[in-house]
């Protein structure tokens, strides 16, 4: 895909199928929004989000736009199962504390046994459009969740190792002492800390405090609400313009209908604010939109409909 002479290619690391809560039920199956949603949305219930980043060929750099799950595990992915009555481990003890009750436990259970991730296709992706991690100039992170920076690092080096970091400070600020998502995401993900991941790279973070330009051609708008520091990245050349949202939306389904968000935010109203902005300022222009987690990484369009939003995939 080409914002004029800047060309923008996703680069797959894998997927994440699961169960996500959210405001409204699911559309029918076979319904207008559901296809629409180009497959994310599975029997039963379940969500499939595509994990990867996008590379930005850009003058004479070349970014990366957050860099997926990370390393493949030696064994394969397995959910975790707990056992609520097994006080030695952490993780129970630690939900017990929260007020975790023996039925949330049995629900818990059946939603993890539903998990499936697949991760560690990035190296081979980037492969495939003939660049070598060492010519990556600057990795660019919407937000710093586990599965927008595992390929920050592997095995406790930088994977780019030429490579400027680039992220907002409020993020860096909410994620570098630890949170409660770690305690979440190493057990049920099997990641490691935001901690670890960065610790090889934090000699070579750069971080933006609000709307800036970072390079040539690519500019970052703060939209906190997912994350305290939560940006979206906007490419643009002349009068082409494209924006890559990171995870303010996880489906178009969020930039459709504004009753319909998935319950995966930090600061809810300020992501629902922030949502409802965008999907004002998106609906009818010809501004290419992707998010972190479409299927297959692509870029849409949002356009105007009589009651609701309407979304077409470029590629439709
Ligand atoms: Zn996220
Ligand atoms: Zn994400």
């Amino acid at each position: 895909m080409n914002v004029g002479n800047i060309e923008v290619q996703p680069v797959l690391d894998g997927y994440i199928v699961g169960r996500l809560q959210s405001t409204q039920p699911l559309p029918d199956q076979g319904s207008d929004a559901w296809r629409q949603q180009h497959g994310m949305f599975r029997p039963g219930g379940l969500i499939e989000s595509t994990v990867g980043g996008f590379l930005v060929r850009a003058g004479d750099r070349l970014a990366l736009v957050d860099a997926g799950l990370g390393q493949d595990f030696p064994d394969g992915y397995s959910p975790p199962r707990i056992d609520p009555n097994d006080l030695a481990d952490t993780f129970v003890r630690h939900l017990r504390e929260r007020g975790v009750t023996e039925q949330d436990f049995q629900h818990l259970n059946d939603d993890f046994s539903n998990i499936q991730v697949s991760q560690g296709q990035l190296p081979a992706s980037l492969r495939a459009l003939g660049v070598d991690p060492e010519e990556v100039t600057d990795l660019i992170f919407t937000h710093l969740h586990f599965d927008h920076i595992g390929w920050a690092s592997a095995g406790g080096s930088a994977y780019f190792p030429n490579a400027t970091i680039r992220c907002a400070s409020a993020d860096l600020d909410h994620f570098l002492p630890g949170t409660e998502e770690d305690f979440f995401t190493t057990r049920v993900y099997r990641s490691i800390t935001v901690a670890e991941r960065l610790g090889p790279v934090l000699d070579r973070v750069e971080t933006w405090e609000g709307d800036c330009t970072l390079l040539t051609g690519i500019d970052v708008r703060l939209a906190p609400g997912h994350t305290p520091g939560s940006s979206v990245v906007v490419i643009s050349e002349g009068i082409h313009r494209a924006m890559l949202l990171g995870d303010i939306i996880h489906c178009p389904l969020e930039l459709m209908d504004d009753d319909f968000n998935l319950l995966v935010d930090y600061d809810q109203d300020l992501a629902n604010s922030v949502r409802e902005a965008y999907a004002r300022e998106l609906e009818g222009s010809d501004v290419l939109v992707a998010a972190s987690h479409f299927p297959g990484l692509q870029f849409g369009r949002l356009l105007p409909g009589e009651s609701k939003r309407r979304w077409t995939f470029a590629a439709d």
